[in-house]
């Protein structure tokens, strides 16, 4: 294998030469972007090799393969990545140094993929490295939008979105599979033909619309492994077998039609996050990218199999969130219609392949399709939602004789609406949360009615990161570091060997040096704030940091209330005691979530006055980070001195971003919500700082008509102040108008919704009070560190290599490679 020893000389000679043949240019007058080619070509070459060996491996061991459909897949970078996994990093590094070309600036020219919003297209990601670097047979299965997340650019404090030309320089490292097309049918009606010599009742789609799925392949490198697995996004392409010539007006708009949808639908990723827009194009897009992948896996499995009633044991779907849920169906479309399989067989085949992840169990986030649209675009697959209902309806029937509600409840048809999760969880041999917590409250809340019909299918696996990416290339001192101290670097494919750091939180030296590899992380990522906010940030200040989706549930509002609240302090009172503090913010907010976008607004209005305030003397800095991705996520994750993860309890299903903070030696500042909770367990609550409602006070108060604001506001003279601030002018250049929807949101809710529906002024003196511990906790340097290491040594659990062997062992049951 060619990985298996690095040639510097012939490297080099493939990045000069890669120069010549695709850019006509030598090295001294190659721009940085044909440099970056240029070493990512030389790359996959290596690459290739080991993932055709991998593949060809598939094929004679025959291993059980895992299909993970999901939207989303926000891969990051894939450059630096690769080289660490295939431990040729420091290698190459050395061979660019030779050629005068730095790494780092070569690696900032990759585009970072971003085909998803926030921390399920995340987790899909982490997933795929772990199951690569694991060896189990697995592709990846999503799509390929032509524009991926938009970028964030700031303006005057406002968010504007710019389209994400990811593709526009080309991508290196993807393959084109055009041998692979499957043709993807929408629209028309059916026609039912009874044929007589096989004495069954033929489907035939007609008049229908189609386009060309066309896959493109990415290469996902194992850690250390030589095994490369695949991510596999759809293209469209459209169906062109027209004749100009021909004059058919009919024929002619057809055409013209299915070149529309072709390029329409792969067009735009959906920017939102936990939150669902009932689209036709969005629909379109699921079907899409499932139709084609199963078709594909189909087809993969009948070239080296011919009972397809046992097609379970080859293969298993696992569907991230709702979103690809028409796969119930159209894995029964393909058995039954293409097959051959009767009913009862194919639903068997089907609920032995089909497995489900519930991501949030907020409603607005919960997928429902009104069913004429999902049967006019849709129409064999309904036919088969109908029946898969029918079923389903004379089984809670039968179950519970006379209980109406249930059916209610439960039916899959309901109300005129497809209800997805409905469909998942009554088709899916696996039923998973993604935390402890939130798995506790899908059972006993959310979907109660389905567990006490089928306890066996739920279970819980918590989310987890990938080390690889999130402390290896994202913290190289730290990942060092943990080496020398552990006298190994097997923590980068077992990270529970992190508790080895544990003897060393109280030694002095182990200590300082933790904390010098913090303050260098800090000045780089000062130095990145400085050239793109122009804000000078005091990198032995507290670093207090919030990054993730912007979201009402996430409470970024809170946490800029809370700043609010403390510049007040600092105006009143200048001399008193107070720890410089900086409060990093990055977050993108979905283009048309308006009291999102008018956070941002504040958070940067906050930010202006409150740096450009000489009188408080630079002791309290706010910095917006813009356009928050996984490449700048990885700096400000190594930087974070604190990590917020402030959700109202209950909402956040597990988050993975606090996980990363750990990893990197932050403490968790939060509410006992998702993963926090097992974070503290594995820490002790001495070693985060955790505040607020707990998620059984929440669903209490949200089960009984909210609370009451006002009288928080009215009893609370800061938060008075605070509130007041929003509609006074103070951040806004003396416009009342501008924030006070956020003010009226808090103390009066909208038409229809509870006040303060996310409990911030219930929870505001508790976090307040968390805030100042904090404090005194970071003045206590010994503590301090003995507190951030703690994190780092106790994040073993949250490695997604945990998670994934979770999911093989109860779930998906694959074949390891070695
Ligand atoms: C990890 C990650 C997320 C998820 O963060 P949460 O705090 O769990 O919401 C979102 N975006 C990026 C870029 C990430 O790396």
């Amino acid at each position: 294998m060619k990985t298996e020893r690095f040639d510097k000389k012939l490297f080099k000679q493939e990045v000069l030469n890669n120069l010549k043949t695709q850019f006509r240019v030598e090295l001294d007058n190659a721009s940085q972007q044909q440099i970056y080619q240029a070493v990512a070509y030389a790359l996959k070459e290596w690459i290739i090799e080991d993932w055709m060996d991998t593949q060809k491996t598939y094929e004679e061991k025959d291993p059980k393969i895992l299909y993970y459909m999901s939207m989303e897949f926000l891969m990051g970078r894939a450059l630096g990545n690769n080289l660490i996994n295939m431990s040729m990093y420091g290698e190459v590094k050395e061979a660019l140094d030779e050629l005068g070309v730095d790494l780092n600036a070569v690696e900032d020219q990759e585009p970072d993929p971003a085909l998803g919003n926030g921390g399920l297209g995340r987790l899909a990601a982490c997933f795929l490295d772990s199951l690569a670097t694991l060896g189990y047979a697995a592709y990846g299965c999503g799509i390929r939008y032509q524009y991926g997340m938009f970028k964030q650019k700031i303006k005057d404090g406002y968010q504007i979105e710019v389209p994400d030309e990811w593709l526009k320089n080309g991508n290196p490292f993807e393959l084109k599979r055009p041998e692979y097309a499957k043709e993807v049918r929408f629209g028309g009606n059916i026609r039912t033909e009874y044929d007589e010599a096989t004495g069954r009742t033929n489907f035939i789609q007609e008049n229908y619309q189609s386009v060309m799925a066309v896959p493109f392949d990415y290469p996902i490198v194992g850690y250390g492994n030589h095994i490369v697995n695949t991510l596999r996004i759809w293209d469209a392409e459209a169906i062109t077998d027209f004749q100009l010539d021909s004059f058919d007006k009919g024929e002619y708009d057809k055409a013209v039609e299915q070149k529309n949808l072709a390029k329409n639908i792969v067009e735009v990723l959906y920017p939102n996050d936990n939150h669902y827009e009932g689209k036709e194009l969005r629909l379109k897009q699921q079907y899409f990218f499932v139709s084609a992948s199963l078709q594909a896996a189909v087809a993969k499995y009948k070239k080296n199999h011919d009972d397809i009633t046992k097609l379970y044991e080859k293969m298993t779907i696992q569907m991230n969130d709702t979103h690809p849920t028409v796969s119930v169906a159209e894995l029964m479309r393909i058995l039954m219609d293409e097959e051959g399989l009767g009913w009862d067989e194919a639903w068997e085949v089907t609920t032995k392949t089909c497995a489900y992840t519930n991501h949030t169990i907020m409603a607005e986030a919960l997928e429902k399709w009104p069913i004429d649209l999902f049967s006019k675009l849709l129409p064999r697959v309904y036919q088969i939602v109908e029946e898969i209902d029918r079923r389903f309806v004379n089984k809670i029937r039968e179950m519970y004789p006379g209980n109406e509600e249930k059916v209610k409840k439960m039916a899959i048809l309901w109300d005129g609406q497809v209800r997805m999760a409905h469909m998942a969880i009554a088709a899916g041999y696996s039923v998973n949360g993604v935390a402890k917590l939130h798995t506790e409250i899908l059972k006993n809340q959310e979907l109660k009615d389905f567990y006490q019909m089928m306890p066996e299918k739920f279970n819980n696996k918590t989310n987890g990161i990938t080390q690889r990416r999130f402390l290896m290339h994202g913290n190289p001192l730290l990942a060092d570091w943990v080496t020398k101290k552990l006298g190994t670097d097997t923590w980068a494919t077992d990270l529970s060997l992190m508790s080895g750091l544990k003897k060393y939180v109280d030694d002095p030296k182990a200590q300082k040096e933790f904390m010098d590899i913090k303050l260098q992380n800090k000045k780089r990522l000062a130095k990145y704030i400085l050239e793109h906010n122009g804000v000078e940030v005091d990198p032995t200040s507290i670093f207090d940091v919030q990054v993730k989706r912007l979201h009402e549930y996430k409470r970024q509002l809170m946490n800029i209330l809370h700043v609010m609240y403390l510049y007040n302090q600092l105006k009143k009172n200048p001399n008193m005691k107070f720890y410089p503090r900086t409060f990093i913010f990055g977050a993108k907010a979905a283009a048309g979530y308006l009291r999102a976008k008018q956070t941002i607004k504040l958070i940067n209005s906050v930010a202006d006055k409150v740096n450009n305030d000489a009188s408080i003397k630079g002791k309290l800095k706010v910095v917006f980070i813009e356009d928050y991705r996984v490449s700048n996520a990885e700096w400000i994750f190594a930087a974070a001195d604190v990590s917020e993860q402030i959700s109202t309890a209950s909402k956040e299903a597990s988050g993975t971003g606090n996980m990363k903070f750990m990893l990197n030696g932050a403490p968790t500042l939060g509410t006992m919500d998702g993963a926090n909770v097992e974070i503290v367990d594995e820490v002790g609550a001495e070693n985060a700082f955790i505040f607020g409602m707990s998620s059984e006070e929440v669903i209490n108060y949200e089960n009984n008509g909210g609370y009451h604001p006002y009288e928080i506001y009215q009893n609370d003279k800061d938060i008075h102040e605070v509130l007041d601030q929003l509609v006074d002018g103070t951040y806004a250049n003396g416009d009342p108008e501008l924030y006070k929807d956020l003010y009226q949101s808090l103390l009066f809710g909208d038409t229809g919704s509870q006040a303060d529906m996310y409990f911030i002024l219930k929870d505001f003196r508790s976090y307040a009070e968390a805030q100042k511990k904090v404090e005194e906790a970071y003045r206590d340097t010994k503590g301090w560190a003995k507190m951030a290491m703690t994190n780092t040594a106790g994040c073993g659990k949250f490695s997604s290599d945990r998670t994934i062997q979770e999911y093989v062992d109860d779930i998906w049951h694959l074949d390891k490679i070695r």
